[in-house]
């Protein structure tokens, strides 16, 4: 019996043009980039209220200002200013906020927010290759400054230039073939910050429990409290290989949990010779994307009465790693999916799957104390609290909430934890 088979009619080239076309024309508009200004304390109608007013300052430097000023007034572009900044190696992360695509949206029928958000793995790849080609040429050369990846990667864009241009010109179409695949020479991580409202009702984070079957391939927003946190490790994206007898670069794109490293040359100077070059792999010219594996867990208010809070893996690669410590209360977003159990494990468990949050954007809810800015309303609040008189009532209190009652307990363990006498040997 034949397989039904189903062309699915997505018009992937009209998208790709589409994001091609939103990267470079998106503007913030000057209102935007106001209230953006607000926070930083900037904005003034004249000069009057400018911090630097109490210095002398000759006119040159007044106009200065005021021409700086006229600039940051008009619409900015965003994301075209974004991948010049890629493009000059300043930064390693695009952030694609969907609010803004949403916001933009003026292809007819191509429903580009609502395929990212249904299909988002597939849809990282498709924006990427929008991006290599909106990529600007960099303002500033590969100096020695430069880590040894940039300097290598430009050796390779080089190489993928010259090759097309000399397929173009020999109308040999296997040149082309032979250029580096385009995760070699991509060095950035694609990321989406979900929508924060859907029309005019705003989208909440799901608890663990709420993430369904139905969710799968969607990018959606988990809120927990991390509880573990594994350590950053390197994972191999590309690997490289030189063979000894042609002198052949092999690249080997890893795209599952398992891979088996290549040992025998399969270019066609060694296969005609049948030589079976040996390979070696070769660390340098490989890609690797920081990994690092973390576990969050339901907050007391989500968990229903007498249940037992649930946990969820998150696979944080590139950019977002190192954002999430244990006891952090965060809103994780990403790609919900199934990953396959391999080895020993699969052959027992059959069809079953696991499934895991790939990290996309990451929301801290709990402030750092070095982010902690003392304000005055600040001062006045813990002023207003030392002069309570049951500071040590409230402190107590504040330890395990979630849990009525037992005072006694609460006050031994704040005692416990900012008392006692540094202990001196001898
Ligand atoms: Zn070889």
């Amino acid at each position: 019996m034949a397989l039904l088979q189903y062309r699915n009619i997505v018009n992937y080239e009209a998208q790709q043009a589409a994001f091609e076309d939103f990267l470079e024309k998106f503007k913030t508009s000057p209102e935007q980039t106001l209230t953006h200004a607000i926070g930083q304390i900037n904005i003034d109608e004249d000069d009057l209220s400018d911090e630097y007013d109490f210095m002398d300052e000759d006119d040159e430097a007044h106009e200065r200002r005021q021409k700086e000023k006229a600039v940051s007034k008009q619409p900015k572009h965003k994301y075209a200013d974004l991948l010049q900044k890629l493009a000059d190696r300043s930064i390693d992360e695009v952030l694609i906020e969907l609010d803004d695509l949403y916001e933009n949206d003026t292809s007819e029928g191509l429903k580009l927010v609502e395929s990212i958000e249904t299909n988002t793995k597939h849809y990282v790849e498709v924006v990427s290759r929008a991006i290599d080609n909106k990529m600007p040429p960099p303002t500033t050369g590969v100096t020695f400054k430069d880590d040894v990846l940039d300097v290598i990667m430009e050796r390779r864009q080089a190489r993928n230039r010259d090759l097309l241009e000399a397929a173009a010109n020999s109308n040999d179409p296997e040149m082309a073939e032979n250029t580096f695949p385009a995760q070699l020479t991509r060095r950035y991580t694609l990321v989406f910050k979900p929508r924060t409202s859907d029309g005019d009702k705003p989208i909440k984070a799901l608890a663990v429990r709420q993430v369904r079957g139905e969710h799968l391939g969607h990018l959606i927003t988990v809120r927990g409290i991390a509880t573990r946190v594994s350590d950053v490790k390197p994972m191999v994206q590309v690997g490289a290989y030189t063979c000894d007898r042609c002198g052949c670069e092999i690249f080997q794109p890893v795209n599952d949990k398992q891979y088996a490293p290549l040992t025998s040359c399969p270019s066609a100077e060694c296969k005609a010779n049948q030589s079976k070059g040996q390979l070696f792999q070769s660390s340098r010219a490989s890609k690797f994307l920081p990994f690092q594996e973390v576990k969050i867990q339901e907050m007391a208010e989500q968990v229903p009465i007498g249940q037992i809070p649930r946990t969820l893996t998150i696979m944080c690669y590139g950019s977002a790693v190192r954002k999430v410590n244990p006891g952090d209360v965060v809103d994780i977003s990403g790609v919900f999916l199934p990953t396959p159990y391999t080895g020993f494990k699969a052959m027992r468990a059959g069809l079953l799957t696991d499934t895991y949050l790939e990290a996309h954007n990451i929301i801290q809810h709990k402030k750092a104390y070095d982010e902690m800015i003392i304000d005055d309303k600040l001062l006045r609040r813990i002023g207003a609290f030392s002069q309570s008189g049951s500071v040590y009532e409230m402190l107590a209190k504040s330890i395990a909430p979630e849990i009525y009652g037992h005072l006694d307990v609460k006050k031994a363990l704040l005692l416990l934890l900012v008392g006692g006498v540094t202990k001196v040997d001898g």
